[in-house]
């Protein structure tokens, strides 16, 4: 699942990047028609850094005025103006008699048809004059030509104001009108032609004018680039002649260079624009998207071949929380199941131990039932059948036949307790007790087994504890279950202690013995119904696993508590503890008073 929701997460990013990309074409391109359009209707925008016509093949730069150019030639050919210009620059620069220079050029003033003339005349005449040594009248024509501002320009289109200007400058005058020259020919930067630029910047520097030089030096930068362009026009064009509109990129920084039909001309015109400044025209999410060349990027479609873009990260996918979900789910479903399937496992094998238990407890039960059964039948028969039997041996079948009964009648006692138990009819008649005297009682009842099987019981009473609430039966059966495994475990050992004593708020009844104990892994079971420890002493020993199941059940409905403490081979002590009746007496002498 998890890794289908991480190609689900891939697909809506490629999906998304897919979108994006074609959002941010539609965006480029519909800005790019809105500047081509507004550049060759009105004047410009401020994004097109280039708009010049297509003439025969080649672009015309906006600067390159022909017409200025050819009128400005044909001035200086055979008219009496051309004349008198042609013979001042031979004085001037070939003779280098500047006085006869300075007066052809007085005379080429007074042939000027045109003002611009004028001006050109002027200018050379404040050159002469101020080689001459005559810096004031030097001065005057050139503040005179400097007045004539953006106005006149010579064949490479430089207004000759420009040329008057360092002049006047190096002079120390006319700072301000020099500034107001520059600020005005900025106006119209189409006509500003490389040369102009230059000379520009010269004297933008010259001034110290901080908020002109950064801009002349970038349109410097655009006019190189703009005749590297011109230059490879012939190739360009193959390329942007077709129908559909069609954005080439050209040079560094870029610039996206496309064809135009210009309303009511006939030649088509060439747009660059500069994709850098494209930025405030396209939506914000997509203003930070880098236009390259190359391979690095998503290419940008047919209507920009060889142009890419490197789109602005999208949204993150807010995956993680999903997935953590996801992960945290299914450990939690994986731990549920492992749970589940311990509890199942459990339940199955502790079923399948409690059927074992059972069916072991059902074939002890008749084996239990049917050894003492056999013994008193046996004796029985001898002594009907021998008539004269020595009293002594009689006497000795009859202890037999009396212990073989009672042992019955325990273990028939053991399991309709037990039945009452499971049943849950099981009541305790709970009357003032005193302990000593059901102690005497037990062991009064218990005497032909130690007796007969050379057990020695020692009997350890406190004297002068106070009484317990207890059910007197039920509480002598659980002591005489105590001293009978007592009897079955104790090996080779025939030594038994029972004991009473105060063990805080509790009378403790102890049976002590030294057998064969029990291992620490098997005292946590002794007590569960059925169970018998499995070791290979116990396969001699009968039993059916119920006796420690009523001593604990009889302790706790007495409010009190069993336990045993016990070392293999070291025998055993087994503790029923019955808390002290508060307020309640037993008549002096009970125990006495106890019947057998
Ligand atoms: P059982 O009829 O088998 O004696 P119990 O419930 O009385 O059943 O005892 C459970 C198991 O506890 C016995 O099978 C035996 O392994 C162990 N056990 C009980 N009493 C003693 C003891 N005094 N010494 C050693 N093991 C004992």
């Amino acid at each position: 699942m998890r890794e289908q929701e991480r190609q689900l997460a891939r697909r809506h990013v490629d999906e998304d990047c897919q979108q994006r990309l074609s959002r941010y074409r539609s965006d480029l391109l519909s800005a790019l028609e809105r500047v081509k359009h507004q550049a060759t209707t009105r004047h410009t925008h401020e994004a097109a850094v280039l708009v010049g016509a297509v003439r025969e093949g080649k672009l015309v730069l906006p600067w390159e005025n022909e017409l200025d150019a050819k009128r400005f030639r044909r001035s200086l050919e055979d008219t009496a103006f051309g004349i008198h210009i042609r013979r001042a620059e031979r004085e001037e620069l070939t003779e280098r008699r500047l006085d006869q220079a300075a007066e052809h050029y007085r005379a080429a003033i007074m042939e000027a048809r045109l003002p611009s003339e004028r001006a050109y005349a002027g200018l050379l005449l404040a050159r002469t004059t101020q080689k001459i040594g005559r810096q004031g009248e030097a001065r005057k024509e050139y503040r005179a030509v400097l007045q004539s501002g953006a106005e006149f320009r010579d064949e490479y289109g430089v207004p000759l104001a420009l040329y008057a200007a360092p002049a006047l400058l190096d002079a120390g005058s006319e700072r301000n009108e020099i500034l107001q020259l520059l600020h005005a020919l900025m106006r119209d930067r189409s006509r500003l032609g490389p040369a102009t630029l230059h000379r520009m910047r010269d004297l933008a520097g010259k001034l110290g004018a901080a908020d002109l030089t950064p801009v002349l030096d970038r349109w410097i930068g655009e006019h190189e680039q703009a005749e590297a362009l011109q230059a490879d026009v012939p190739r360009l064009l193959a390329r942007l002649a077709t129908e559909d509109p069609v954005w080439i990129p050209f040079g560094e920084p870029v610039w996206l260079v496309s064809l135009a039909a210009r309303i009511g001309g006939t030649e088509p015109v060439l747009v660059a624009v500069s994709a850098a400044r494209l930025r405030g025209l396209l939506s914000p999410s997509m203003e930070n998207a880098r236009i390259v060349q190359g391979k690095e990027g998503q290419p940008l479609g047919d209507s920009f071949p060889g142009l890419h873009v490197i789109l602005p990260e999208g949204t993150p996918q807010k995956a993680g929380f999903s997935g953590t979900f996801m992960t945290l789910s299914l450990v939690l479903v994986m731990t549920l199941t492992l749970f589940a399937g311990y509890l199942l496992w459990r339940d199955v094998r502790r079923d399948g131990r409690l059927a074992e238990l059972r069916s072991n407890f059902v074939s002890s039960v008749s084996h239990e039932l049917r050894t003492p059964l056999t013994s008193i039948r046996m004796f029985t028969e001898r002594m009907r059948l021998d008539d004269e039997m020595h009293p002594d041996t009689r006497a000795e079948y009859l202890d037999t036949i009396l212990r073989e009964s009672e042992r019955l009648s325990r273990l028939v006692d053991n399991v309709l307790c037990f039945a009452r138990i499971e049943q849950g009819r099981a009541t305790y008649d709970l009357q003032p007790v005193s302990l000593a005297g059901v102690i005497e009682n037990a062991v009064r009842a218990f005497g032909h087994v130690t007796g007969q099987s050379g057990f020695r019981l020692d009997l350890d009473v406190a004297p002068g504890l106070p009484a317990v609430l207890a059910d007197r039966d039920a509480l002598q059966q659980a002591i005489l279950n105590l001293l009978g495994n007592a009897v079955k475990y104790s090996g080779s050992s025939r030594e038994i202690t029972l004991r009473l004593e105060r063990e805080n708020e509790n009378a403790a009844i102890r049976v002590i013995d030294h057998g064969i104990g029990i291992a620490a892994e098997e005292q946590a079971h002794i007590f569960e119904r059925f169970y018998r420890a499995a070791t290979s002493e116990n396969q001699h020993i009968p039993g059916t696993g119920l006796g420690l199941t009523l001593v604990d059940h009889i302790a706790t409905a007495h409010g009190g508590s069993s336990s045993v403490k016990s070392c293999t081979g070291a025998g055993s002590t087994f503790t029923i503890r019955i808390p002290f009746a508060h307020g309640s007496t037993v008549p002096a002498g009970a125990a006495v008073a106890e019947q057998p």
